[in-house]
């Protein structure tokens, strides 16, 4: 296991460029910022060259929600550094932490008379809720659906402004995924019943048969008997087993005091078991409070959560930290919602996921339930998913990795550094074997990366080795 480091960012430099640079993983001096003065104290809703914005920015008036307010740019300084009137830093915050759903409250009181009712409702009552609720969000417009990634197309927009302030040089950085994999999938299961317990080997030899990793997340308490045998036999098949809540009870981060009185409980199974992740039941989450979970990642923010029951998203598709806690967010649809909110029996909403996660070279993350896919119907819809993963692993490029090995990697590149050799670049640091040195580049005005070693003048190569299409980053 890695020991990382018990300070988040003491390594890196500070400033508003700092989050561009922690992202992209170049040198510290590549990517100048400086933030205008006279921002007010309140968050406004604006757009930075179209791209969503939450946050202070300086000359321009509040609006409702991200993307509804004017359109921000920058200017070159005579330094050649970028001046903006936010603080990139305090924007990405806002999308990865939920701060703009603060304003919206009517969802909220609606979850709260839902959840109170609910052991009062049918199935088919809470269904009929649930596809209500999922409605008025749809119709709200933020986080974009089905995918978000506001966050990405912030720093990617900042990466090609830094290119225009620097005329035209590229600025070296840290490919995101080992190898040169252009994206990272994630393939986990809740298991939460006795029934789900019972199909996990059904679901281990389905996966298998497809060649896919994955990892089950187990309720430690009151679901069902025998969670050390279950866990063995998960590790004992090369799978990975994580903690999921502590009795799935629906109250998790309903009350501080409580939250941290089981999250003792919480940490203590981890420990017990071994586990090195967390998952709290229906994706509850309240990310001020993560501090309190002594685990290496986790596992509730979704990317976009209008189907979840807590409403909201990071509105990014790539692992973060909060604090030293890394966050491996789900960035596609849960099984569940997808058979029985959206009623969808195929799975091209999961295709169409990917495609998008896949232009920012994003990390591709399911929950599917070994609960849910007992029945013919949602069996073969999950047998489809994984032979469309098999055929695209290739044909993409893709890494498909346990989330342990995700954490791994991307604190390792969290420690690496950039640095210049005579005539050349190198990377440095614990397994920067498997890191692969890319460039960004402004190709015809467009974003462009480039992974050393590819053909060094077009642009519109393939991100990776073995890629069979270049997504240029929009
Ligand atoms: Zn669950």
């Amino acid at each position: 296991m890695d020991q990382a480091p018990t300070n988040l960012g003491a390594h890196t430099e500070a400033g508003p460029a700092s989050v561009v640079t922690d992202y992209y993983r170049c040198p510290s001096d590549s990517i100048h910022i400086k933030v205008s003065a006279g921002r007010p104290a309140t968050l406004t809703s604006f757009t930075f060259k179209s791209v969503p914005c939450f946050g202070r920015v300086a000359g321009v008036n509040d609006a409702a929600r991200p993307g509804a307010g004017a359109d921000t740019s920058y200017e070159i300084g005579s330094d050649r550094s970028m001046v903006l009137p936010f603080d990139p830093a305090e924007v990405v915050e806002n999308f990865r932490h939920e701060r703009y759903t603060a304003k919206r409250n009517s969802d909220r009181m609606l979850r709260a008379a839902y959840y109170t009712m609910r052991p009062l409702l049918g199935a088919r009552v809470r269904q009929m809720i649930q596809r209500q609720l999922v409605r008025r969000r749809l119709a709200g417009g933020f986080p974009h659906w089905p995918l978000d990634c506001s966050v990405e197309r912030l720093l990617e927009t900042l990466m090609f402004a830094a290119l225009d302030a620097r005329e035209g040089d590229e600025i070296p950085f840290i490919w995101f995924w080992p190898e040169g994999f252009t994206s990272a999938v994630m393939m986990t299961h809740d298991v939460e019943a006795a029934v789900g317990r019972d199909h996990c080997a059904m679901v281990m030899d389905l996966d298998a048969m497809f060649a896919i990793k994955a990892a089950f997340q187990i309720i430690p308490e009151g679901r069902y008997g025998n969670v050390d045998a279950l866990i063995d036999a998960i590790k004992a098949r090369g799978f990975e087993a994580n903690i999921h809540d502590l009795d799935h009870d629906g109250r998790l981060y309903a009350d501080q005091e409580k939250f941290r009185s089981r999250a003792t409980k919480i940490n203590q199974y981890g420990k017990h078991y071994g586990l090195r992740g967390f998952r709290a039941g229906a994706m509850y989450r309240q990310q001020e409070w993560f501090s309190f979970l002594d685990f290496d990642y986790e596992m509730s923010v979704p990317t976009v959560a209008h189907l979840e029951p807590q409403e909201g998203g990071c509105c990014s598709v790539m692992p973060y930290f909060v604090g030293n806690l890394l966050e491996l967010p789900l960035t596609t649809v849960q099984d569940h919602a997808l058979f029985y909110i959206l009623r969808e029996p195929s799975i091209d909403l999961w295709k169409r996921q990917i495609e998008s996660i896949v232009e920012h070279y994003g990390l591709i993350s399911f929950i599917v339930h070994p609960d849910y896919i007992v029945g013919q119907q949602e069996q073969n819809a999950y047998r489809e998913l994984l032979a469309h993963l098999a055929a695209i692993r290739e044909s993409l490029n893709l890494w498909v990795a346990l989330p342990a090995e995700i954490n791994d990697w991307w604190r390792q590149r969290r420690e690496m550094r950039i640095v210049r050799e005579s005539d050349s670049w190198q990377i440095t640091g614990k397994g920067s074997e498997r890191a692969r040195l890319a460039f960004a580049r402004n190709v015809d005005g467009k974003l462009t990366y480039r992974l050393a070693g590819g053909h060094q003048t077009q642009p519109g190569l393939p991100a990776a080795p073995g890629a069979q299409r270049c997504p240029t980053v929009r």
